[in-house]
């Protein structure tokens, strides 16, 4: 290829080796063999491949308004063909009164079907130097495209180039993996994706490169375990010494369930094991997670070890150093809590009571991980709602003690197996996955504005029953102003319809000052009002019992994993307990979704899956974690199979031959080895 078309492919795709050209896949096939007539069309959400004489090019208006248009001809009818961008490249290579291959997705313009931005080549030489039916397409630029290198020419160049490279891939897998997986070789199975010989060929192709980019994120995840359990010595914890717990246990009003005892277990045997924990536990919205977290916490008291409890934001720090304070009353622990607004006097006693040992728990935001803060022997680390805290904070965490202290994350966020497998794939996982008894399943309907006055009716009844109602507008961060007026509008139609003295309404919105946010959220819990009106500021961190009812207005605004946490707002007592969503009528396929789930299911994992497959992987885990997401073949959300067996392959792998040293595993070690390599050049980058 000539300098300028090099450069070209360079700045448009990135694309400036051999090996760059290989990785450029195709994102689609179309069947060349199957030609539809024009006449057939009829739907406007498949492709169709038509063959016909072009004719009437024509451009009209310019800039902006500008278009390119041209009719296409077959024997049944003809129809328009349209172009909005690039009109000067692709104008001149229109040639009227030739016969054209043309692919491209059709919509319906008043009457009748055309296609906007069709692919398109001559019919003459279309077939030509086709190994298959299949052919690839590949994803390209109109620059790119107007120097010959549409997909059309990006496959040629790859058909010059699959000869040359071949015999220069080596194998990955060890022998076994590799007929397993449908005895394609990782060369074999690159070469099919550009050039497919069948359908079956091309799935047994993409089944082998999705395995294989999966079992490499989990082996690189449980190696990076495996080294750490042997590098770093936990502390071990002697099982004998179980005073406070037991003590904390038998003075709970409650007995623990069945899903909290064996979540303490699998703590207790980490603790116990001599390794560091480094586990993940997840547990619905109300399931019991801060009990077992303190119980884990005063196994490390037991053995005359520190704990600190971090949570994402003041609200839930507080809350936690109340409830956990309630709970240890009666014994000889001393708690304290370290937010950024906690006072510098306080500070100087905190600190210093953490170094001589005289504190037991500290309790507290992102303060906690500042360099001031040191402990005397820190044994364990409880970080509340982790997917707020990135990887290198839990990491400072673990410095602040010569031995790293254990640390149990907990999430209320339940996260999809196939998302915990791969961003937490270094950490044991846990599940509490069982409520605690006498809880009433929360009731929730989808409502509209219609019916609002039923809605209000049912609200009266709850109230009268002396049950409390939380009602919710959604945050709209590009219109501070017409969130707050939504929210004004709605508590001035509820205070005109639960008028004073003989109803109380409160408001919480992000625009007022702290202080008032307290005091108008205690006047709540002290059941001096009766409805709570506020943005998401409630989402985390509320807890009042006597709340039984939860209306979230505009709901197919809200996401599906914010709308099942605000849900698990009410259902904390052992009332039945009601979510009202209401919405207007136009709602997209998504929110239309996203709110019959929630009518469906109470269940947090069911509805994470859910949330998955709506908003993908990168949208649910953050940005941050970008890294591990870019899978060129495999997809998180669809391949949930696929990563299951190539963990489970992984961890049987590094059981049989941990140091990769049979000769057969050699393509392995190779290439984790090479990936190791650049791992670690990618953490000195960023
Ligand atoms: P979350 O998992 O959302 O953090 P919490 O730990 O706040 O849940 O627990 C929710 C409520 O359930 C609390 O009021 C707690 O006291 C109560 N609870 C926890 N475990 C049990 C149990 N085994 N039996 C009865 N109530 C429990
Ligand atoms: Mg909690």
């Amino acid at each position: 290829m000539g300098p300028q078309r090099a450069a070209l492919l360079t700045s448009e795709l990135g694309v400036s080796t051999f090996r760059g050209l290989l990785g450029h896949f195709p994102f689609r096939y179309v069947d060349r063999s199957k030609f539809h007539q024009i006449n057939e069309v009829h739907d406007e959400l498949t492709y169709v491949q038509l063959k016909g004489v072009l004719s009437d090019v024509r451009a009209t208006g310019t800039g902006h308004g500008g278009r390119l248009t041209a009719v296409l001809t077959d024997d049944t009818g003809s129809m328009e063909l349209v172009w909005f961008r690039g009109i000067r490249w692709i104008q001149p290579t229109l040639k009227s009164g030739q016969e054209y291959v043309v692919f491209g997705k059709p919509t319906l313009y008043k009457t009748k079907y055309n296609i906007a931005h069709p692919e398109l080549e001559l019919a003459a030489t279309a077939i030509i130097g086709l190994q298959t039916a299949l052919q690839p397409v590949y994803s390209t630029t109109e620059k790119l495209s107007a120097r010959s290198l549409n997909s059309r020419g990006i496959e040629k160049l790859m058909a010059h180039l699959l000869p040359l490279v071949k015999g220069h891939f080596p194998e990955t897998l060890n022998p076994k993996m590799v007929e397993w997986l449908g005895g394609m070789s990782r060369e074999q199975a690159i070469l099919e994706l550009h050039a497919p010989h069948s359908e079956q060929h091309l799935h047994i192709a993409k089944q082998r490169l999705k395995f294989e980019e999966l079992f490499y994120i989990q082996l690189g995840l449980l190696m990076q375990k495996f080294i750490a359990q042997q590098r770093v010595k936990g502390i071990e914890f002697n099982n004998d010494v179980d005073q406070l717990q037991k003590a904390l246990i038998k003075s709970l009003p409650f007995t623990l369930t069945g899903a909290q005892q064996l979540v303490l277990e699998e703590v207790n045997a980490d603790l116990f094991s001599g390794h560091q924990m480094n586990r993940l536990l997840q547990g619905d919205v109300g399931s019991g997670k801060t009990i077992v977290a303190l119980v884990s916490m005063l196994m490390a008291l037991d053995n005359g070890k520190q704990a600190c409890l971090m949570a994402p934001t003041e609200i839930l720090a507080k809350q936690h150093f109340a409830t956990i304070g309630k709970m240890l009353s009666g014994l000889p622990i001393k708690i304290r809590l370290l937010t950024g607004s906690t006072k510098t006097a306080e500070r100087k006693v905190l600190h210093q009571e953490l170094e001589s040992g005289e504190l037991h728990i500290a309790i507290g935001t992102h303060a906690l991980l500042e360099d001031k803060v040191q402990f005397q022997d820190l044994g364990l680390v409880v970080i509340d709602e982790q997917h707020r805290f990135g990887v290198a904070q839990r990491a400072r965490l673990w410095k602040k003690n010569n031995r790293p202290p254990h640390v149990l994350v907990m999430t209320a966020t339940p996260i999809p197996r196939t998302l915990a497998m791969t961003f937490y794939g270094d950490l044991d996982v846990s599940v509490i996955d069982e409520l605690p008894p006498g809880r009433k399943a929360i009731r929730t309907v989808l409502r509209s504005d219609a019916t609002r006055p039923k809605v209000f009716g049912f609200m009266e009844e709850e109230i009268a029953k002396g049950r409390q109602i939380y009602v919710v507008y959604p945050l709209i961060q590009e219109s501070e102003t017409m969130e707050l007026k939504d929210l004004m509008d709605g508590y001035n139609s509820i205070t005109r319809r639960f008028p004073k003295p003989k109803y109380q309404v409160s408001i919480v919105h992000g625009q007022m000052k702290a202080e008032d946010k307290d005091l108008e959220m205690q006047r709540f819990l002290n059941k001096e009002t009766q409805i709570l009106v506020a943005t998401t500021v409630i989402e985390v961190g509320v807890d009042v019992p006597n709340a039984s009812v939860m209306v979230i207005e505009s709901a197919e605004r809200f996401g599906l994993s914010q709308l099942h946490q605000l849900r698990g707002r009410v259902g904390r007592g052992a009332e039945q307990s009601y979510c009202i969503l209401m919405s207007g009528f136009k709602k997209s396929a998504d929110a239309r979704k996203r709110l019959q789930t929630m009518v469906d299911t109470n269940d947090g994992f069911q509805i994470a899956e859910v949330d998955l497959e709506l908003r993908g992987p990168g949208n649910i885990m953050g940005t941050q974690q970008s890294g591990i997401m870019d899978l060129k073949h495999a997809d998180l959300a669809r391949d949930q199979k696929l990563l299951s067996k190539a963990r489970q392959t992984a961890i049987r792998l590094l059981e049989i031959d941990p140091k990769l040293s049979d000769p057969e595993n050699e393509p392995i070690a190779k290439k984790l080895a090479w990936q190791l390599e650049r791992q670690k050049e990618w953490s000195r980058i960023s």
